[in-house]
């Protein structure tokens, strides 16, 4: 599969902006009936074109087939589905309970779109992550200029041809480029930006939205640890602990980070994570199983992993073979420390890193020291373990006795908290992230006398009730 893809010309970026600006200003894109028709428009386009959109994914990041259905394909049709069946039900007007002297006034909150949105997206999903945002913009009833990684260059192709086949191209368009096309872009006034990435992009977009007071949402990353408490399901914790590290060779924003584990279950939960990883890979070498073992997306990102790989202090139980075709095997490394070069930055990689601690509590202790992580994985059987890590961290999600689960539930916010960012989606949550909740009162005129109070002249007994 050749790429030839050329960036957007800067020159059009304005014009691009003030397209959309017209378009919302038509209102053409407010009507339910219009909304409603995109959503499934944008169903199609994934349903239609399964197997480009694949090999996209294995162009540029080796993904296994089964992998992309399962998490993003199968995910963006049913947002689609799921938004355009409650657009009724999520558009309609709130009417707040208020005092009963206040009851004859009209109190209503109605749903309007926010505007014209801007949606950046990583390369890591790179479907998913611009078209799940994408989702709820539409169903807000925004257009969108959409801006997907520069570094998965196949899937942004696709994302261009079929964007423009599929949808309104007068309400959603697909700017391609690297820095210089987003800081253009940034350079406009919004009415929502959207950005999915790591957390040093993130300020610089969050530096932007600021000019123009424009509202935010940062999906950032981070480490996500893993606690094991004693009280658990061992073998069951590190089966899951090394599904969700796998997914996507670990380049998962909520991919388990590290894995804090008393000294007293270290033994039993590394042995555990051999079983699972001789269950998941019979044959010992995930790197013999061509296409059931994704790529490194590129050869950067393979250096600054194998780097910090040749630096660690811990020693390797599982996996470590690598491969130059950006491949890396999952890997286990026992014995590391809180300085060591496998805990200065997000791994993004299928490096799995254990720590032994003296208890859970050390484990709290050691999280706390650290930035807020976009989760936590928790695994115990005890109700007091549970609350004591309740209360003792900080994380966007805590997800108990399993890993990345959080993903898959419409109807929680998913978003992190500090440095992992802030706003939060999902299911209807998309759909408020671009909706502006405007309160609207109408207070009858018949009511005046009860309001009389209030005007001047203000004398020292104007006041008492
Ligand atoms: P990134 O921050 O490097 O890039 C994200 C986007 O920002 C891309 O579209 C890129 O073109 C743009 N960008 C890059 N440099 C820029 C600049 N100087 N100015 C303006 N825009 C710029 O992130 P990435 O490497 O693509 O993705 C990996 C990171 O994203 C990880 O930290 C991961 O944890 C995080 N992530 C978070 C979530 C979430 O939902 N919270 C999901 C996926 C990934």
């Amino acid at each position: 599969m050749s790429v030839e893809l050329g960036y957007t010309p800067l020159a059009q970026i304005p014009e691009i902006h003030s397209r959309l600006l017209s378009t919302f200003k038509s209102g053409i894109t407010r009507p339910l009936a219009y909304r409603r028709k995109q959503l499934l428009q944008l169903a199609r386009l994934v349903q239609e074109n399964v197997t480009a959109i694949e090999d996209a994914e294995l162009h540029d990041l080796g993904k296994p087939r089964q992998e992309v259905v399962m998490v993003e394909l199968g995910t963006i049709v049913q947002a689609c589905l799921y938004a355009a069946e409650r657009l009724e039900e999520w558009n309609k007007p709130e009417k707040p309970t208020v005092e009963e002297w206040r009851s004859s006034w009209d109190t209503t909150v109605y749903k309007e779109p926010k505007g014209v949105a801007l949606i950046i997206s990583p390369w890591n999903y790179p479907i998913v992550l611009a078209l799940d945002p994408l989702v709820g913009a539409i169903a807000a009833g925004c257009p969108v200029v959409l801006k997907p990684s520069e570094i998965t260059p196949a899937c942004s192709s696709v994302l261009i041809n079929l964007v423009q086949k599929y949808l309104d191209p007068a309400a959603y368009v697909v700017v391609n480029g690297s820095v210089n096309e987003t800081t253009a872009l940034l350079n406009l006034r919004w009415d929502h930006i959207f950005f999915t990435g790591g957390t040093k992009i993130g300020k610089i977009v969050a530096a932007a939205a600021a000019k123009f007071v424009t509202p935010l949402t940062l999906e950032l990353g981070g480490k996500s640890p893993v606690i094991v408490d004693p009280i658990c399901d061992i073998e069951l914790a590190a089966k899951r602990v090394l599904f969700g590290k796998i997914q996507n060779a670990g380049q998962l924003c909520v991919s388990p980070d590290y894995v804090l584990v008393p000294k007293s279950v270290a033994k039993e939960f590394k042995e555990a994570l051999k079983k699972a990883y001789e269950q998941f890979w019979p044959s010992g070498n995930p790197l013999d199983t061509e296409y059931k073992w994704g790529k490194i997306v590129s050869v950067t990102h393979y250096k600054r992993i194998t780097a910090l790989l040749e630096r660690t202090k811990g020693r390797v139980i599982l996996g470590g073979r690598t491969e130059g075709d950006r491949r890396i095997a999952p890997t286990v490394i026992e014995g590391v420390g809180i300085d060591d070069s496998l805990m200065e930055e997000e791994n993004f990689g299928p490096v799995l890193p254990i720590l032994e601690v003296e208890n859970v509590d050390e484990a709290i202790r050691l999280v706390g020291s650290r930035p807020t992580p976009l989760v936590i994985y928790l695994f115990t059987d005890s109700e007091d373990t549970k609350q004591k890590v309740f209360e003792g961290t900080r994380s966007g999600t805590i997800c108990m006795n399993d890993t990345i689960s959080q993903l898959s539930v419409y109807e929680m916010p998913f978003g992190g908290q500090g440095d992992s960012g802030y706003g939060a989606y999902l299911g209807k949550g998309t759909f408020d992230v671009f909706t502006h909740r405007r309160s609207f009162i109408h207070v009858p005129k018949e009511i005046e006398p009860h309001l009389a109070f209030r005007y001047p002249p203000y004398t020292a007994d104007s006041y008492k009730v």
